[in-house]
């Protein structure tokens, strides 16, 4: 038999609410009493309040992140015929919202270092039929959005952030979601703000995208029963809104923990194998904490047995799943390589210093 002795084993994240538990339990109390579930005034107040928090001019409540991006590309007049330049590496939500909205995700390479879209494969990816740029701020590092919006504003494209990991974050200290047309941001449950379900909100600067959201989002409507525009149901519920507006004022210090956390990760982790990517902007919030490893599949295993849960992002590059086939996407040779080698560590603001440095010691004592 192994080691036998107790080990604290660190789940790689809890979704059980914390020091804000009173908070959301009240809010969800206020809604019920309230009786007003859906598009009430609780989605009205966070959809201010995210805004002002962002640094982003308008909100629109959805149902989801996925939604916020088609609905800012179906807002913006993209669809069938069109085609929107992605990431090879990212949650595959990110090029669905164009397969929904019609269009055909084009991937263009990462940057090796900075892992989210390459401005250079960018510019060599754009044709006659390109009509947008979709980057990701992914695990909560911005995407080089400088070099991303001298490209689409040199071909006349469009730029909607995929800011699904990256709330809070800044690019050369601008908020993500305001270098171009708009961005989506999700509150799954697992992200840096999540609600206890679903929802998202499409941001914009612009007040008539946002109206035009506003009603896609709702069947299209602009006055009860009147539909403008073939629109979607995607809208935020109250409780979803409550809850959110109740966890939105811990949002600050949860990201100042989960930036010490990486800096505690990065000092201890400086070793040789695995390698730590790089941090290239102060304004990353951390979503997750990858580590590249090219035995990966042993560090898991070894980390497992000490205790320690992983997750990898992603096992596989959008080039090759099979529900982007039929765009007939072109290989990403840097995002194929590098989806071998990543596996993210335990980071969320409730773990402790004490199980960050167990994690710490275990990795390094990975013999590759
Ligand atoms: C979570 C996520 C999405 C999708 O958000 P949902 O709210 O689950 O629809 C899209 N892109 C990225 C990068 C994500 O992490």
């Amino acid at each position: 038999m192994p080691n036998k002795r107790e080990r604290v084993t660190i789940p790689f994240l809890t979704l059980k609410p914390g020091e804000e538990a009173e908070a959301i339990d009240a809010a969800i109390r206020r809604v019920v009493t309230r009786g007003w579930f859906v598009l009430g005034p609780e989605v009205e107040s966070f959809e201010r309040e995210f805004a002002t928090a962002s640094g982003i001019a308008h909100t629109v409540g959805v149902g989801n992140g996925t939604d916020a991006l088609f609905l800012l590309l179906k807002a913006l007049g993209i669809g069938p015929g069109d085609e929107v330049i992605t990431t090879p590496l990212s949650a595959a939500f990110s090029a669905l919202a164009i397969v929904m909205a019609g269009a055909r995700p084009v991937f263009a390479d990462i940057d090796v270092n900075r892992l989210t879209i390459d401005p250079a494969a960018v510019r060599a990816a754009v044709g006659p039929k390109t009509a947008a740029i979709l980057p990701v701020h992914l695990y909560g590092q911005p995407a080089d959005m400088p070099a991303l919006a001298d490209v689409a504003s040199r071909h006349h494209l469009a730029l909607i952030e995929d800011c699904c990991q990256a709330h809070l974050a800044t690019c050369a200290g601008r908020p993500v979601g305001t270098f171009g047309q708009g961005g989506a941001f999700s509150f799954y449950p697992t992200k840096n703000l999540g609600a206890v379900g679903d929802g998202g909100v499409a941001c914009t600067g612009d007040e008539q995208t946002a109206e035009r959201i506003r009603k896609l989002r709702n069947g299209g409507q602009s006055a009860q029963y009147r539909h403008d525009l073939a629109g979607v149901n995607s809208r935020l519920d109250d409780i979803q809104a409550a809850v959110l507006r109740a966890k939105l004022p811990f949002l600050e210090r949860w990201t100042a923990r989960r930036r010490a956390l990486a800096a505690l990760y990065r000092e201890h982790l400086a070793v040789v194998e695995p390698t730590v990517p790089a941090e290239h902007d102060p304004g990353h919030v951390y979503h997750l904490f990858p580590v590249r490893s090219v035995a990966r599949d042993r560090l898991r295993q070894h980390l497992r047995t000490s205790g320690i849960d992983t997750l990898i992002h992603y096992p596989t590059p959008l080039t090759q799943q099979p529900a982007f086939a039929e765009h007939r996407p072109a290989a990403a040779p840097v995002a194929e390589a590098i989806c071998r080698e990543l596996v993210s560590l335990p980071l969320h603001p409730a773990l402790t210093d004490a199980s960050a440095n167990q994690v710490i010691d275990a990795v390094r004592a990975f013999a590759p």
